[in-house]
Parts: C-alpha cells; sequence; structure tokens
C-alpha cells in the first residue's frame, strides 16, 4: 500500500488527499486503549500521528465521552506533534456526539440532543450508584447523551461482573418505573405502549444505557459524513474492534457500497460469517493471545509501515 497522490498545498493550511488509499474507523476501548489500565499506549499515539500526517484519515468510534477521548488520546497525540491541517475526528457515546480536533485542540462538540436518555433516569441511576453499587461502579459523569456505570480500575473483573448482574437488573426496573420502554441482551421489556426506545448494553468494563437508535452504525454514517465534508472519499475503509457490536460499523459501511474489512482484535466470542474479510492477529503471524490493545498496535504498525514501504 502506497500514498500516491501527494498532498496538495494550498494557503493557508495543507489540504489531505481526497482519495486516500485507506480510512481508519477505531473503536477505542480494546483496540486503542488498554481495558486494563484504560490508557493508550506511546507506541499507538505516534503510529495514529504518523498515519493521520501522511493523509490516512483517523476516526474514532466508541462508546467513550468526549473528555475520554480528549484525555486519553488527543491530548497526547497532540503532545507528540499532529502537523498543523491535520484533523482528527471523534464520534463519542456510539453517535450521539461528535468532535474534530487539531494540533491547536478540540473545535466544538455537537451533541444529538434526541439520542439522550432522560436526565431524571440518569439522576435516578446516579443515586442508585451511590446508595448500592460505588464500592464495585461509578457512573461516569461526562457522557452527555448516555448513561455509563463504569467499573472501579482496582475492583477483580469476576467481582465486578456479579455486582454488574445486579446493577443491570435494577436499572432495567428503574426505566420501567420512568415509563421507558426497554431491552437488554435478548430480554424484552417494553412500556404501556409496547415501544422499545432504550437498551442496556453491559460491556466487560461498563453498563451503557442509551437510545436504541445509538450504535456503531451511527458512527460509522456519521464518518463518511465528516470525511465528505472535507472532501475526502477513503478508496477502502478498516474497522477495528473488540466487540461483537463494533462488527456493525463493517456491516454499515459494506451496506453502502464502500469496501472495508474488519479487525477483530478480541476474536474469543468467534468470528461471524460476514460479506467482507474479517482479520485477527494471526493475520498478521501472531500468536492469538494477543489481543486488545497490543493487537490494535500491531495492526496500526502494520499499516504505518505499509505506508513506508
Ligand atoms: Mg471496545
Amino acid at each position: 500500500m502506497t500514498v500516491s497522490e501527494s498532498p496538495a498545498v494550498s494557503a493557508p493550511g495543507i489540504r489531505l488527499p481526497s482519495a486516500p488509499p485507506l480510512a481508519l474507523l477505531l473503536d477505542v476501548d480494546g483496540p486503542v486503549a488498554s481495558p486494563v489500565t484504560r490508557d493508550v499506549k506511546p507506541g499507538i499515539i505516534a503510529d495514529l500521528v504518523a498515519l493521520a500526517a501522511a493523509g490516512i484519515p483517523v476516526i474514532f468510534n466508541t462508546g467513550r465521552s468526549d473528555a475520554f477521548i480528549r484525555e486519553q488520546v488527543m491530548e497526547p497525540m497532540i503532545a507528540a506533534g499532529i502537523p498543523a491541517g491535520t484533523v482528527i475526528h471523534a464520534i463519542c457515546e456510539k453517535g450521539a456526539v461528535w468532535f474534530s480536533y487539531t494540533s491547536a485542540g478540540p473545535g466544538p462538540i455537537h451533541v444529538d440532543r434526541e439520542l439522550a436518555v432522560p436526565a431524571a433516569y440518569g439522576d435516578d441511576v446516579r443515586r442508585l450508584v451511590a446508595e448500592d453499587y460505588a464500592a464495585h461502579m461509578f457512573f461516569d459523569e461526562t457522557k452527555r447523551a448516555m448513561v455509563s456505570v463504569e467499573q472501579h480500575i482496582n475492583v477483580p473483573s469476576a467481582d465486578y461482573l456479579a455486582e454488574q448482574k445486579l446493577f443491570d437488573a435494577e436499572a432495567m426496573e428503574l426505566m420501567a418505573r420512568h415509563g421507558l420502554g426497554v431491552v437488554r441482551l435478548d430480554h424484552h421489556a417494553p412500556n404501556s405502549d409496547d415501544e422499545v426506545d432504550y437498551r442496556v448494553d453491559p460491556t466487560i468494563i461498563s453498563t451503557d444505557i442509551e437510545s436504541v437508535r445509538l450504535g456503531k452504525d451511527l458512527g460509522a454514517s456519521r464518518a463518511v459524513e465528516l470525511l465528505a465534508a472535507q472532501g475526502i472519499t477513503p478508496q477502502a475503509w478498516r474497522t477495528v474492534g473488540d466487540s461483537r457490536t463494533d462488527y456493525a460499523m463493517a456491516d454499515w459501511l459494506h451496506h453502502n457500497d464502500h469496501s472495508v474489512k474488519h479487525v477483530d482484535v478480541r476474536p474469543a466470542d468467534g468470528v461471524p460469517s460476514k460479506p467482507y474479510p474479517v482479520l485477527t492477529a494471526a493475520d498478521l503471524g501472531l500468536e492469538p493471545t494477543v489481543i486488545h490493545d497490543d493487537a490494535g498496535g500491531a495492526f496500526l504498525r502494520a499499516w504505518r509501515e505499509a505506508l513506508d514501504a
């Protein structure tokens, strides 16, 4: 893979190539940030900066808040040296919130208010966590549209996952008390009008409570729009994730006639049959034990080296 087009220089900034060979659409927790420490290794930051500087669009598509992305990804990338004229997009809260940043820092934060969980419900969840679950988890105050409750880093995973089941059940009950229809995995609890507007989505480190309209597919559609607004049409996409729900990025891109390969950095759940290629660490000749950000980092390094080749 080579970047064949040299960026056209135009005052006042440097324009990206309009048809880069690749665009990267990256889940953050797992492939970029360690699910254990929750932060991003310096080598990954360096490769993200190098890829973006070479004109490869780097777009994050995460359930995390914009505050998390600013702190864990944007600030280290700026410190590592993003060239002037390079724009990074971050789609947060599964498509409900988005912003872009450059070496000068973040642009305006966009929030789709129609996709927010009612504030009164969020207030009740905050109270529930404070009263009954504070030893295992905390309420994420940085979310603007979702309600997220996350494992304390110092709590063993098995202890958290056991407590999370209890919390999720109470969060579902609270939804009913607010007259909100909700679904969790295969559990279906419509409201009195037989509507399901919200879902409870447990991950290995958190529970997200969100509009059913949010998802990695919404994030993918926003990513295409954000690049189109810059006049950028990538020749191909690589989506990267550690969860089954991350395949929705590639599903959406494929369905909308974009060339895409999906990288699964935690294929232990099994790799589903898809109409597009799915890559794992084994495709880089790595052991199956190489997962999460070790696998994500290896793919970023491979793409960076392909640019230099
Ligand atoms: Mg993830």
